[in-house]
């Protein structure tokens, strides 16, 4: 036996948004400009990437306790200024990033770097 469609596929559901969809929330904007001051205030224009034996110029922010696990992005204390390639190293969570304070717990509580 073969089915067959009877009635047409129609969608019943508008498509069309009226407002287009932000790329980043109102609040998430809010706390980039936040952090931005932050940044600035606390490292200043050229900070020097952190990671042991480095020194290279930063590119990234780190955050120890990232925000997935209830860490600050606008806490000076849960940032570090690394090099891109450092942050590479450190985001794959070496046992030495945990011992430099690089990287943190979420049992921790916050207080890394
Ligand atoms: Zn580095």
């Amino acid at each position: 036996m073969r089915l067959e469609r009877r009635a047409p596929l129609t969608s019943t559901i508008r498509l069309a948004r009226v407002t287009p969809l932000q790329p980043v929330s109102v609040k998430r904007r809010a706390e980039n400009r936040e952090r931005h001051k932050v940044v600035h205030a606390t490292f200043g224009d050229a900070p020097l990437c952190r990671a042991p034996g480095c020194g290279r110029l930063a590119d990234d922010i780190h955050e120890p306790l990232t925000r997935g696990r209830g860490g600050s992005v606008t806490d000076p204390s849960n940032m570090v200024p690394l090099c891109r390639t450092c942050h590479g190293l450190v985001q794959l969570g070496p046992p030495w990033a945990y011992e430099f304070g690089l990287m943190a717990h979420s049992w921790d509580g916050g207080d890394a770097a």
